[in-house]
């Protein structure tokens, strides 16, 4: 298949090109953050280091990590690196876990940013006689105007939908002839749901691709969600403190998604002890803002868990590769001593044919932690013979126990009662954290 770039020099860089790049570029950006950024500058203090001591990418290393943690403590302010009178815009996370962390956009970050999501588009087949429809949350939250400002630049026709309304949603899809979709996976599950509802099927609508991120999805979800769109589905990745989706993204290999490194370099760690990890290790993501003016953000720990690979890409992107992160260190649960991720529960689900919705409730009732997945009943699988459900609710905490060692009690509930955010999916109740 013939491959299309957004900007092909850049993605198809020798490893000796993109290092001189990187290295350039770091050693500017760092100067630029110690003399702007007091709070960072503190913490190289700490550690030793002045921006002499970074002469290129190969002393990364050296520099002091910046945590969650710490954006919360400089909240909002405090690792700024230009003056607001140059800010264009404001994004926040959706601080579902503590204070909200704010990050500033001069216009050149936003042009980055949107230069990236685009590759994106392209990458997924987008050309400027498609039709794109963004079903992010547009706001606060990065989706919208990443993916937005992306479609833009590819010349797509923007459908600037947001998220919700889904049944607008399905009628603009198939008036205005929509061929690529940008959404949460979750909420792509579930616009396919409506689908089949309405028994439209895949070759009804006018679909033939989706990028789809923002928070972890399994394989067994990709195939779902292709099948009931008839699409090729495209993982992106990003975070709002990097400055939103389209730090990496798919490419047609459909194994990993290719880092924009020339932006944001990306190195993995032993979360225990900070230690770098040589290519191909299991460990914590860390990316540095190459150049990013106003909110810099340099060995940024991102806390998703993953793999880094620069084996050959068939698309011709020399770009390193992430794997898809599965879980955050924050998102594993530990219950009764075994580590559980959400993930594997939704694995589960789909290899025994069920939908990707359910709810896990963890609780401790006296001393001992309770386990609990309410999972929906699916159309085809509905009957009201309590016999029959307890023996479903039965095989399925058996899969659960095959795959994570320890058995949930799993609740078949009625379709749809599971509520649903149409932004993202809320996967745990953990009512231990609340005592
Ligand atoms: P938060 O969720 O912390 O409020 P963001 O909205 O910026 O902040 O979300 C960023 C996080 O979302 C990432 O760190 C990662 O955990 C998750 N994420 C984003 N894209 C993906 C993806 N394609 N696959 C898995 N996880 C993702
Ligand atoms: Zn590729």
């Amino acid at each position: 298949m013939a491959q299309n770039y957004y900007q092909k020099e850049t993605e198809t860089m020798s490893r000796e090109e993109m290092r001189k790049l990187q290295s350039e570029k770091l050693v500017k950006q760092v100067r630029h953050v110690y003399e702007n950024v007091p709070y960072y500058k503190n913490l190289m203090d700490e550690k030793g280091v002045t921006p002499d001591d970074i002469k290129s990418i190969d002393d990364l290393h050296k520099l002091p990590f910046l945590s969650k943690a710490d954006l919360r403590e400089a909240y909002p302010y405090g690792l700024l690196a230009k003056p607001l009178s140059e800010c264009v815009r404001i994004h926040s996370t959706s601080g579902t876990t503590g204070r909200r962390v704010v990050a500033f956009y001069t216009q050149h970050d936003v042009d980055l940013w949107e230069d990236c999501c685009a590759r994106a588009i392209v990458a997924a087949g987008g050309t400027k006689d498609d039709v794109c429809q963004v079903a992010y949350g547009y706001g606060l939250f990065t989706g919208g105007a990443g993916l937005h400002g992306g479609s833009h630049k590819v010349g797509c026709l923007t459908l600037p939908m947001s998220s919700g309304n889904t049944e607008r949603q399905v009628q603009f899809m198939n008036d205005l002839g929509a061929t690529i979709l940008c959404c949460t996976p979750s909420y792509a599950a579930y616009i396919g749901e409506s689908l089949k509802e309405q028994s439209i099927g895949p070759d009804e609508i006018p679909l033939k691709a989706g990028i789809f991120g923002a928070e972890p999805w399994t394989e067994e979800m990709r195939k779902n969600i292709e099948q009931t769109l008839g699409i090729k589905a495209y993982d992106i990745y990003g975070l709002t403190e990097t400055s939103g989706p389209g730090v990496a993204f798919e490419c047609s290999e459909q194994t990993g998604m290719h880092v924009n490194e020339d932006h944001f370099y990306a190195e993995i760690i032993d979360p225990d002890t900070g230690e770098v990890l040589p290519e191909g290790s299991r460990g914590e993501l860390v990316f540095t803002a190459l150049d990013k003016e106003a909110f810099p953000l340099l060995r940024y720990r991102t806390r998703d868990i993953c793999v880094l690979s620069r084996k050959q890409c068939s698309c011709g992107r020399t770009l390193v590769k992430m794997a898809k992160p599965m879980g955050r260190t924050d998102d594993m649960l530990i219950i009764r001593g075994v580590n559980v991720f959400p993930s594997q529960i939704e694995t589960v689900l789909l290899n025994e044919g069920y939908e990707p919705n359910y709810q896990i409730i963890v609780d401790r009732v006296k001393n001992n932690d309770t386990f609990e997945v309410n999972v929906e009943m699916t159309a085809d699988k509905f009957t009201d013979k309590v016999g029959e459900i307890l023996a479903m609710e039965k095989s399925l905490s058996l899969a659960m126990k095959t795959m994570l060692g320890i058995n949930p009690a799993v609740r078949l509930v009625a379709p749809k009662s599971i509520v649903r955010s149409e932004g993202k999916a809320v996967r745990v109740i953990d009512k231990r954290k609340l005592v």
